[in-house]
């Protein structure tokens, strides 16, 4: 039984009684291990991984990664790790930094590329180009270093970004261009050699997010699989990031960013002088930093070794084959795009005539943009209204229903909602551990759609649809947002209802700004204190 949550810190209690109520507070979380769980744990399969990571974190959970002249370990440690990583990705002359994840190696690349567009090209109001599909993380880095978004529409039938609307999208004030090897929301890799040609042409820094592909794809490519070029060898990319906690099942907080050159990466570092203490050079976000992170990233590459991550990455690609082949059997279901490493995305149709596979057009969402940013060169007709459960398109209740049906039978598929055109769908993420669950996945699949097709259909009364529309996030009081809450159910102890699909329809249907506003509310109940 975990014990009630702390008011405030009690007498102290003794070690096993501690671990023990870490233990219980596991149980009510979603397995971490076992292959079920198709988003945000990546595992292996490997006997003994875990505990190597854990006795290598412990060996180092002292060591402070702030000064790598008083603990040289470190030193050595993210030499060694960073040299895998451009070894495998780099080209001659490539350096980069070890960090803590995804949103951190991004958040450098942006701060490097707008530092690099001030000191080389006298830009002062810097804009990121990037697809509609780029991860999330860059409009994070965007907001927080004060740059404009400029958002390119991908193709709405490969998922792909277009790489003609993007060199379009280039200005005089670009400091950076994105591409993803492969996208998270499609598992589709981008045209990464025109994309870094139009930067190039334009003298504008490119920059691959790998950070879900960068470890698998080339041990594909070794495993027989075809993979196009994505990494520093192609010429106009600049830099690179790839999550080590992810294919490269290390612990979560291991992460690389890549440049081309030292001078470059010089652009990411911080130092300062003008102050009584130390003297401070931070190469990333962190002051002080977890040796201990660092260590378990190096101990599990050093474990699983190159041919190690071949062999896992062969896996993944059977489970993938077999999920793929699977899915598209079934009635109805659709898979987004051509997926290339591991991620899969599907989508389930309405009642459409002729139903599985149909190719029906994608349900459009109400999003337009970005807040903050703009959006380059989208289609005048996309974006507009919304034709969810519309013949041959997406069925967004069903979709959510079956989501609500799978978590029930022990499964976790990750809702992504629609956005400017794209249809909402749910998101895979396969790990080697998948490989022996994928029969048991498609038979629970196929009884989950035929018990969602049975359930009433969700949706959203278009009169509060439309109140919800005319509300001013930047002016909703206490009061109203304690409302909206209360209507969707999320005024609870904290945390979704076992049934998420009344909720997620409700969020689909609301503007961009309110559903940023709400879903930050959200979580601020679920943090209540
Ligand atoms: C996971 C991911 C990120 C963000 O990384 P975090 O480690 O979650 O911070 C960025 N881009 C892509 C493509 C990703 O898959």
């Amino acid at each position: 039984m975990p014990t009630e949550p702390l008011r405030s810190l009690p007498s102290g209690r003794p070690a096993d009684e501690v671990l023990a109520e870490l233990g219980a507070l596991r149980a009510a979380d979603a397995p971490t291990r076992g292959g079920r769980t198709f988003a945000y744990v990546y595992d292996a399969g490997l006997e003994g991984l875990d505990e190597l990571a854990a006795a290598a974190y412990t060996a180092f959970a002292t060591v402070n990664g702030l000064d790598p002249t008083v603990f040289p370990s470190v030193a050595r440690l993210e030499n060694d790790v960073v040299g895998a990583v451009a070894a495998l990705l780099g080209a001659p002359g490539a350096q980069g930094t070890f960090t803590s994840g995804g949103t951190e190696s991004i958040l450098l690349a942006v701060k490097t590329a707008r530092d690099h567009a001030r000191a080389e090209r006298g830009i002062t109001a810097p804009q990121l180009v990037l697809p509609s599909t780029a991860h999330a993380a860059f409009h994070k880095a965007a907001h927080y270093l004060g740059v404009e978004t400029v958002v390119v529409p991908v193709d709405p039938g490969t998922f792909r970004a277009d790489a003609t609307a993007i060199a379009a999208a280039i200005t005089d004030r670009t400091a950076l261009v994105v591409a993803s090897a492969p996208s998270y929301a499609h598992g589709v890799i981008d045209p990464v050699a025109r994309i870094a040609a139009a930067a190039a042409a334009r003298g504008v820094l490119c920059h691959v997010d790998a950070c879900i592909g960068g470890w698998i794809l080339p041990h594909l490519r070794r495993a027989g699989r075809k993979v196009e070029p994505f990494d520093l060898s192609v010429p106009g990319v600049t830099s690179l990031s790839v999550d080590l906690h992810k294919y490269g099942y290390a612990d979560k907080g291991a992460s690389v960013v890549l440049y081309r050159d030292a001078a470059l990466r010089l652009h990411q570092y911080f130092a300062h002088a003008g102050w009584p203490g130390y003297p401070v050079v931070n190469p990333t976000v962190q002051g002080t930093k977890p040796g201990g992170l660092l260590a378990q990233a190096w101990a599990v590459l050093r474990h699983v070794g190159d041919d190690g991550y071949t062999a896992l990455a062969g896996r993944v690609a059977e489970a993938s084959d077999r999920l793929l082949a699977g899915l598209r059997a079934l009635p109805g279901v659709r898979v987004l795009g051509d997926p290339a490493a591991g991620l899969v995305a599907f989508t389930v149709l309405g009642n459409a005539p002729g139903g599985a596979n149909g190719g029906g057009a994608p349900s459009a969402g109400g999003d337009q943009g970005a807040g903050g940013g703009q959006t380059a060169g989208s289609d005048s007709d996309r974006g507009a209204g919304s034709d969810r459960g519309a013949e041959g398109g997406a069925d967004l209740s069903l979709l959510l229903h079956l989501a609500d049906e799978m978590r029930e039978r022990g499964w976790y598929l990750q809702p992504q909602l629609s956005f400017d055109g794209l249809p909402p769908n749910l998101h895979l993420t396969l790990t080697p551990a998948t490989v022996d669950q994928v029969e048991a996945l498609l038979d629970d699949l196929a009884a989950a759609l035929d018990s969602a097709r049975a359930l009433p259909p969700v949706s959203v009364d278009p009169g509060l649809a439309d109140l919800a529309a005319q509300l001013d996030p930047a002016t909703l009081g206490p009061d109203d947002i304690a409302g909206v809450l209360a209507f969707a159910g999320l005024d609870g102890d904290g945390g979704l209802p076992a049934r998420t699909a009344p909720v997620l329809v409700l969020l689909d249907a609301l503007p961009q700004p309110l559903k940023e506003r709400l879903l930050a509310e959200f979580i601020g109940t679920i943090f209540r204190i």
